[in-house]
Parts: structure tokens; C-alpha cells; sequence
């Protein structure tokens, strides 16, 4: 069990950027005006457009500029037997006590990480309740002792139609995955690909979850995008990766290691698939794919590692997951999972279906079910790891977002030194002119120095400032967020020089 880590400096960031994300409009609690229910929240003007950068990005990179994944969009409420088909609602459960005296309902592992600090990654029920006996924990806010560790299935169940019976119930999804696995048959027939192919969708997701905590990390209803990628169970070891991938390095945190209590280790793809501590190449592959897409978004590789599951911890569907976790302040904790499903899901709809879901091998002239390697990342997750690892702080306490021009929610705050009017008027066709080509900002009030440090604050890479020379020579002060540098280009070869800088 790895100790976990508490690093004041590290929870005090946290609670700065909280406060960030309320005072800029980022991401706040639902229904506020109402007293917010735990776990629920909404997006304002900045964190929508951060949000939708970060999902297109991961639609291009997984959808877009590949032609053997195609995407989907399924409901969001599915009939009872979906869930009953993919073990959901007998096994979709967190372990729950109670407190006796102020009937307070915690989630058994996490209070357990919380006292001893120790991560419970992986402890069944009956080691909880022994944790629990042996260290005597009672419940935090009145020290009262606890009921018996039980199982809380974490699914919303809701009842459709006017009569509520068996027949009208149904469950509000607690992932995306399933409406891939049972509109399997339509999408291979309609986009007729061949073995290995993926089928990908991004959308909301929702689980009772029983304390919902660290922000937006664990919430009610958040948005997931997975990758569910379909590969003939014979050919699990076919993926060709470029020599350069499988050389990369990073952090990987095995079975064993775990087991041992041993710290993490550094070790290059390649090794970890000679040494058989990934079990196949394909999933390797999208180990290393999505190591590259939380890079590509700014992530610092240094803060990132890949935790195998231990047996115990492993999903009834899994025969192998590996977690991409990341170094949160309150340790290191999955931002995503790569799962291989096996062919779990596709047969247990099938069973529960009675329809044949598999894929026909004209060469072979034989049916495959074919084996599924899921990437699952949460949007909330993403975006607040994001921010973690972009907040920094200037000399003198200011903050800016180093954020990656391509995930910010601004790319240039276009402003006029002064509110005056043959500025505002310059400033203003300046602004016209490069809105239509990239997402900016304009913004004329308050002291030119408020302006940079509201812009830094929600990470604009670029500023954009129309002073009394630009009356005179045609050009403007470009300043780089990060280093405060300034520099004066001509306005006619703005919008290219500015296009090259955010494609950089
Ligand atoms: P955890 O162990 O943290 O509860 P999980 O193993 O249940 O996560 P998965 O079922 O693998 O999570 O879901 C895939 C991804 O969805 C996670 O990596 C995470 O990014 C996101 N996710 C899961 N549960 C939540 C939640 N309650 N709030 C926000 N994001 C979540």
C-alpha cells in the first residue's frame, strides 16, 4: 500500500484554484441559488469554451485524424437490461458505512485513506471492515462507531412513462461504454470496417456517488470520452508502434511493485512489453497514444504514471487495467483507464439479447468476437488536472494559467491602452478583423495592467494592445503571457504571425 502524499504547499494550490475557477466564472456548483446538491456542477463563459477545447481536441485526435474509428452519440437513459447485461447492477458498487449515531454515510475506503493515510486502491470489503476493527475508526464529525461495511450500487434509477413498475425502469448511464457495445451491429454494418477498428463517444455519465469530493474530481454527472477499440482476440499482439514510441519513458507502477511497496519506476514502453508487464501490444499502443494526448494538452510527463490494477481491484469486465494517474494534491489518483474488456461486453449483450454481436472475417469466412481495449478519460477530470498543472504564480503572488494555445479558452485579449475613442476605434478593427480567424477578446476597461493579469488568469497566451504609435505606424504591441515579453509587429501580418504562434 503506497503512503499517501499530503504536501501543504500541494492543498493550499488546490484551494486557490477552486477559488480561481469560482472567481473567474470557471466551473461553480450547480443550483447555487438554491443551496447546491454535492457533486453537481455547471460551466460558465471561460470553463465552456476550455471544456469544448479540450473535447474537440480529443475527438480529432482520436476520431478525426484516424479512418479506422468512427464516433457515436448515444442516450443517455437505457432500458434496465443494458445495465443488467454489463453487470452493472449487480457489481457497479462502492462499500458504504454508516454512522450509528448521526446516521452520516461514508464511503468505507476513502475514510480509510483519509485516517491512515494509506491508499485502499485495490482493498475488498472484508479488509475494509477489518481496518476499520483494528484501528478503531470512528465517524469524523461525531465519534460515533460505525455499521458493518455494506455494498451501494451507484447507479440513478429513474421510471419512464406514466406508471411505475419493473417494465418502465430505467438507469441513467454511469458510463459511456455500453451504448458502443449495443449499437455495435448498426454502426459495423452501416460504416463497414474491418478488425481492428474503434467506435468512440464523449458525453455525460452519471453515478450516486457517496461522497463526492475534491471538487469537480468525483462528482454526480460528469462527461466522459471513451474509445472502445475492437481487435480479433488472435491478433492482440499485431499493432505496430513507431520505434520512437516504444522508447518513450515514464513512470509505471506495477503489480508488483505495489505488492512490494516499492515506489515507482521509470522504464520505457519497450521494456514493459518485453518484460510481459503489459500484456499485449495493442494495449501498449493506446497506453502510449494517450500518454502522447495528455502531453499534447500541456500535462507535464513528470507528473504522470501508469498504476496496473491489482487482482482484486480489477473490474468484473477487465482481464487487465492500467490507470494513467496523475499527481493530484492529495496523491496520485486516476485521471484515466485502459482496460482490456475482452470480449465480456459483446457477449453478455448478446446472451441478454438474443442478437449476434460479432464481426464476420470474410477472409477467414469465420465470426469473431472481437476482444476491446477501452481508453476511458473524464472530461471534469482532464480539465482540472489541467488546471493543477498549469496554475503557477508570479514573484509577486499574480496568477496566470500556462495553458497550451490550443486548449485556451481565449488565444488573444485584444485591447486598447486606453478607453478613448480613436483607440477604442483602431482596437476595435483590429478585433473585427481577427475574430473571424482565431477565438479572441476584446476589452477596453479598467488599467492595461488589470487587463493582462484577467486574461493571464484564465491562461490567454496572447495580448494584444493598441496604443497612440499604432495611430501612427500601423503596429501593435504583442505581449506573451508567460515571460510578460512585448514586442511590435506590423497589424497587416498579425493574423498569419499570430496563426503560427498557436499552431506552435
Ligand atoms: P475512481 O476509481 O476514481 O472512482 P473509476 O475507476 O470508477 O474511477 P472508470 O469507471 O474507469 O473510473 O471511469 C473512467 C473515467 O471516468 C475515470 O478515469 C475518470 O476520469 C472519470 N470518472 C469516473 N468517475 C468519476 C466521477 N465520479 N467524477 C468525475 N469523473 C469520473
Amino acid at each position: 500500500m503506497e503512503e499517501l502524499k499530503k504536501i501543504e504547499g500541494k492543498e493550499n494550490k488546490m484551494d486557490k484554484i477552486v477559488n480561481l475557477c469560482l472567481r473567474r466564472g470557471i466551473l461553480f456548483p450547480s443550483n447555487e441559488i438554491y443551496g447546491s446538491m454535492a457533486g453537481f456542477f455547471d460551466y460558465g463563459p471561460v470553463g465552456v469554451e476550455l471544456k469544448k477545447n479540450i473535447e474537440n481536441n480529443w475527438w480529432k485526435f482520436v476520431v478525426n485524424d484516424r479512418d479506422n474509428i468512427v464516433g457515436i452519440d448515444g442516450a443517455l437513459i437505457n432500458v434496465s437490461k443494458v445495465w443488467k447485461a454489463s453487470g452493472h447492477v449487480d457489481s457497479f458498487n462502492d462499500p458504504l458505512v454508516e454512522c450509528k449515531k448521526c446516521h452520516l454515510r461514508f464511503r468505507a475506503d476513502q475514510l480509510i485513506e483519509e485516517e491512515l493515510k494509506i491508499s485502499m486502491d485495490g482493498v475488498g470489503v472484508k479488509q475494509l471492515q477489518e481496518l476499520i476493527d483494528k484501528h478503531k475508526i470512528k465517524c469524523p464529525k461525531c465519534g460515533g462507531d460505525f455499521t458493518e461495511v455494506q455494498v451501494f450500487n451507484l447507479m440513478f434509477k429513474t421510471h419512464v412513462g406514466a406508471i411505475e413498475n419493473d417494465a418502465s425502469l430505467m438507469y441513467l448511464r454511469p458510463e459511456t461504454a455500453q451504448l458502443i457495445f449495443t449499437d455495435f451491429k448498426r454502426v459495423l454494418a452501416v460504416s463497414r470496417k474491418k478488425l481492428p477498428f474503434g467506435m468512440a463517444q464523449i458525453g455525460k455519465a452519471f453515478r450516486n456517488e457517496i461522497s463526492p469530493r475534491n471538487f469537480v474530481f468525483r462528482s454526480r454527472e460528469f462527461s466522459q470520452m471513451e474509445l472502445e477499440f475492437f481487435i480479433n482476440p488472435e491478433k492482440m499482439n499485431d499493432a505496430e508502434i513507431k520505434e520512437d514510441d516504444l522508447k518513450t519513458e515514464c513512470f509505471f507502477y506495477t503489480q508488483e511493485m505495489q505488492e512490494k511497496n516499492i515506489k515507482h519506476e521509470k522504464m520505457s514502453f519497450e521494456h514493459a512489453l518485453e518484460k510481459k508487464i503489459i500484456g499485449t501490444k495493442w494495449h501498449a499502443y493506446w497506453m502510449i497514444e494517450f500518454f502522447k494526448w495528455f502531453k499534447s494538452i500541456g500535462i507535464k510527463p513528470e507528473n504522470l504514471r501508469f498504476r496496473q490494477h491489482v487482482k482484486t481491484e480489477l473490474s468484473h469486465y477487465s482481464s487487465e487495467t492500467w490507470d494513467l494517474d496523475y499527481n493530484y494534491p492529495w496523491g496520485w489518483k486516476e485521471v484515466e483507464g485502459i482496460a482490456n474488456r475482452t470480449d465480456f461486453d459483446l457477449k453478455q449483450h448478446s446472451k441478454f439479447s438474443g442478437d449476434e454481436l460479432s464481426f464476420f472475417d470474410e477472409k477467414e469466412k469465420k465470426k469473431i468476437i472481437p476482444f476491446v481495449i477501452e481508453p476511458s478519460t473524464g472530461v471534469e477530470r482532464t480539465l482540472l488536472t489541467v488546471l493543477i498543472d498549469a496554475y503557477s504564480e508570479r514573484e509577486d503572488g499574480r496568477v496566470f494559467l500556462d495553458l497550451k494555445a490550443s486548449i485556451a479558452p481565449v488565444k488573444i485579449a485584444v485591447l486598447p491602452l486606453m478607453p478613448k475613442e480613436e483607440l477604442e476605434k483602431k482596437a476595435r478593427g483590429v478585433f473585427d478583423d481577427l475574430k473571424n480567424k482565431i477565438v479572441c477578446d476584446y476589452d477596453s476597461s479598467g488599467s492595461i495592467g488589470k487587463r493582462y493579469s484577467r486574461f493571464d488568469e484564465i491562461g490567454t497566451p496572447f495580448a494584444v494592445t493598441i496604443d497612440y504609435q499604432t495611430l501612427e505606424d500601423d503596429t501593435v504591441t504583442l505581449r506573451y503571457r508567460n515571460d510578460m515579453r512585448q514586442e511590435r509587429i506590423k497589424i497587416s501580418g498579425l493574423s498569419e504571425k499570430m496563426k503560427e504562434l498557436i499552431d506552435e
